[in-house]
């Protein structure tokens, strides 16, 4: 931030490339407020089997239904959450959103399991996990429909403790997922370390593979590690034609991404998932 303050003073206006006019960082007081009166909502992104097409599940995302600012999207508030202690209220309601949701599609017969996204300033304590634990019993969710991604780059340092609670959690059979798989600086380690029952390779390296020497032998070496790993392997940002053609001749278990679907409410989910299978009906998932 002070390298930020310092570029901003010193290199002209024309050239804050990084600063997007309608990006704003919000204050600790807001995030709190907008936890404490629920302005978050939970979105819903279809996780699909590249195989039949069959939704295995959802991954849950965050956005802030603001006053004044409209939807807001997580990478303008979940720094702050995480800043300011906040991030266990924050990630307790998201998980609250989608276990009462995943009740709903249960009872519905669409046995979906359903992602959270948990940041490692979530797992600095024992307390995580039993937070956890509650609110799914609670809930009457089975913890095998509960997926919980953790962010690659965020497995950095000491990961005792944070280690221990994902052990923890994937003995009471929660599912245990590597997210943004290849942006990090410790991948091996965190996959020796941590039983993941996921890997999701990250979408720099699946939009666009087939068009490139080096994105697809980053492609193919993470998919045939999680292989090995007897992980299923989930390709995000699949965002055309193209890119699932690659999944599905690689034999890839699951997609993600805009060619599927964006990130959805939970009340036009029912409509996606009709228009879906209709696409596949008029062809898309036959062999090439
Ligand atoms: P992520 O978990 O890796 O989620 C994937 C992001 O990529 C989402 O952005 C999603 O909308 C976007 N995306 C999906 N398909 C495509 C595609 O085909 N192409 C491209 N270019 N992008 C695609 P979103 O919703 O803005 O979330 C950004 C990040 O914020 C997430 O990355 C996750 O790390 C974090 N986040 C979201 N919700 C939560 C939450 O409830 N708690 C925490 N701690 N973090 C969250
Ligand atoms: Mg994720
Ligand atoms: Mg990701
Ligand atoms: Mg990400």
């Amino acid at each position: 931030q002070a390298l930020t303050a310092l570029i901003k003073k010193w290199v002209p206006p024309s050239l804050h490339h990084n600063q997007p006019q309608k990006k704003k960082t919000y204050s600790m007081e807001a995030v709190r407020a907008a936890i404490t009166n629920r302005e978050l909502i939970n979105y819903y992104q279809p996780k699909v089997v590249v195989a039949t097409g069959e939704v295995a599940g959802v991954e849950t995302l965050v956005r802030w239904q603001h006053s004044d600012d409209g939807l807001v999207t997580p990478d303008q508030f979940i720094a702050v959450a995480e800043a300011h202690d906040l991030i266990n209220d924050l990630t307790c309601l998201v998980l609250t959103n989608a276990l009462a949701q995943a009740r709903v599609w249960h009872q519905a017969g669409l046995m979906f399991r359903v992602a959270v996204n948990v940041s490692m300033d979530n797992l600095t304590s024992l307390d995580f996990q039993d937070l956890v634990v509650n609110l799914v019993t609670q809930a009457g969710v089975p913890p095998q429909k509960v997926v919980l991604e953790v962010t690659e780059s965020q497995l950095m340092g000491d990961t005792r403790i944070p280690l221990e609670i994902l052990t923890r959690l994937r003995l009471k059979r929660f599912r245990l997922s590597i997210d943004d798989f290849g942006t990090g600086h410790s991948s091996l380690a965190q996959l020796r370390d941590i039983p993941f029952d996921e890997l999701k390779i990250d979408q720099s390296f699946v939009h666009r593979a087939w068009a490139d020497e080096t994105l697809r032998a980053m492609y193919d070496a993470s998919l045939a590690l999680a292989r090995q790993l007897n992980m299923e392997v989930v390709a995000e940002g699949v965002q055309d034609q193209d890119d699932w053609k690659l999944v599905r001749e690689t034999g890839c278990n699951l997609a993600q991404g805009y060619f599927i679907s964006g990130p959805l409410l939970a009340d036009d989910f029912l409509d996606w998932m009709k228009d879906w299978q209709k696409r596949l009906r008029d062809g898309l998932i036959t062999k090439p």
